[in-house]
């Protein structure tokens, strides 16, 4: 990951082939600040962990709303229409404590519960209605893994930070407080949280509004907000509750591979002194060694994690990563394999295995790629790059119209119409033999048509 702020096509192809903390640059042409979503197993588990109990107390389901993890040190959190919460790794890096987190994803499941986006949405369709729509498309596609495509559709329209611009009022930011103690409370847990880190930032109240935080500019920040909210979590019989060992462990481990990846490896190194030797900080020190190309540390460092936990998966993830990112594939797919083994349910692990597995260039590994990629398909099924490796696989496999189809979902599944339909389309004369694969390319052309004529109508 050191190609990090580099020219955004050769940073775009070469991140992708990351398993591990997969981001994307959305960058503005000026590349002053660069933006970028991450997607790392571990870190959306710990999310999820802390945020699906929230959504259900909330009534929301959990599986409809999708969070995504912006690379951006400004603290802020956001939703979006079509239930998304946006969190900034910023936030996460300036959270005390999981309750403090959960305490602001809470206020935001309050904004997507009571519809507040929808409302501001429709008032300002002018406005930020299109803006939203490019950005959904962008998100859409860098999620599919078509990283170069969607930044280039993101580049067009404007950075998530501002995305926000237009802030809640003040009687839906009361709302969405309200609701996030209701939520904590229901929980069993104490929304003290979230009043917490409205006290830290409190001094931003009286910043101007280009100095505030964007979250802060986005959600205003009152004396009688935050009075009203020390006393309903007050009088909740929750509001002394901890956060679990678990829960601040996970958390301390987060922040870790997040600066370990994020930060220059002399930073990291001065944040986590070699003198520390708890897990988090081998954890960062591991992946700022192999992000300064010092292979035989990051190994040792890695090494002395797994002889602790051997069945973290993350861990053995990591060394796969380090290995393969350090032009060792061969080694990578042993540790990658273990992890897949410990954690069977996740598809961006199976996806990174199933690269190396494809890059060795065995008929034998090229099939165990097939499998490992349909597998994670079936959990993930709108992954653009495992629909990209897949297509890989299938050409070195001599199978041209599988190629094309496996083409023509991975240009579905970022929202590139044109592109889609022309795929299946070349494909389907080759796919006699491959029924539900045929089927499925006959839907994309038809779907894939129906959205060109959309987009078309749109821009009349
Ligand atoms: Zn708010």
């Amino acid at each position: 990951m050191k190609t990090y702020y580099l020219h955004i096509l050769r940073f775009l192809t070469r991140l992708w082939k990351f398993s591990l903390l997969i981001a994307v640059c959305i960058t503005l042409p000026s590349l002053a600040t660069a933006q970028s979503l991450l997607r790392d197993t571990e870190i959306e588990q710990t999310l999820r962990a802390y945020t699906n109990p929230i959504l259900r107390a909330a009534n929301l389901n959990t599986s409809s709303v999708d969070m995504y993890l912006v690379n951006d040190k400004t603290l802020n959190a956001f939703v979006t229409r079509g239930q998304n919460i946006f969190i900034h790794t910023g936030l996460i890096l300036e959270a005390e404590n999981p309750n403090q987190l959960k305490g602001v994803i809470a206020h935001e499941s309050g904004h997507i519960a009571a519809g507040h986006l929808v409302r501001r949405d429709r008032s300002n369709r002018s406005a930020y209605g299109s803006m939203l729509i490019a950005a959904g498309i962008g998100i859409a596609a860098i999620l599919a893994g078509e990283g170069q495509a969607g930044a280039s559709i993101l580049a067009g329209s404007q950075q998530f930070g501002v995305l926000d611009a237009l802030a809640h009022s003040r009687i839906n930011e009361a709302s969405a407080d309200q609701a996030a103690a209701k939520y904590m409370e229901k929980t069993g847990q104490s929304g003290r949280g979230l009043l917490e880190f409205f006290e830290k930032f409190r001094y931003q109240e009286v910043l101007s509004n280009a100095r505030r935080y964007p979250y802060f500019r986005g959600h205003p920040l009152s004396s009688d907000r935050i009075d009203k909210l020390r006393e309903i979590t007050g009088e909740s019989i929750y509001k002394n509750v901890k956060d679990t060992d678990e829960e601040l462990h996970q958390m301390v481990m987060m922040k870790a591979k997040l600066t370990g990846f994020l930060d220059a490896p002399q930073t990291v190194f001065s944040k986590y002194p070699k003198t520390d030797t708890s897990k988090p900080a081998r954890y960062a020190r591991a992946i700022a060694h192999y992000r300064a190309a010092d292979l035989k540390n990051a190994i040792t460092s890695i090494d002395s994690l797994i002889k602790d936990e051997p069945n973290n998966p993350y861990f053995h993830e990591l060394k796969g990563q380090i290995y393969y990112e350090s032009g060792k594939g061969e080694l990578a797919i042993a540790p990658f394999q273990e992890a897949v083994r410990l954690m069977p349910s996740a598809p961006l692990l199976e996806i990174a295995l199933a690269q190396v597995l494809i890059e060795r260039g065995s008929p034998e590994l090229n099939e165990k790629a097939i499998a490992h990629l349909k597998s994670a398909l079936r959990k993930e099924g709108t992954n653009g790059f495992a629909w990209y490796q897949l297509s890989q696989a299938y050409d070195r496999k001599n199978e041209p119209a599988l190629a094309r189809y496996a083409i023509a979902e991975q240009a579905f599944a970022m929202g590139d119409y044109y592109r889609a339909k022309s795929f299946a389309l070349r494909a389907q004369s080759g796919l006699v033999a491959y029924r539900a694969q045929k089927r499925r390319a006959s839907d994309i052309i038809v779907i894939a048509e129906i959205q060109l004529a959309k987009q078309k109508n749109r821009r009349r």
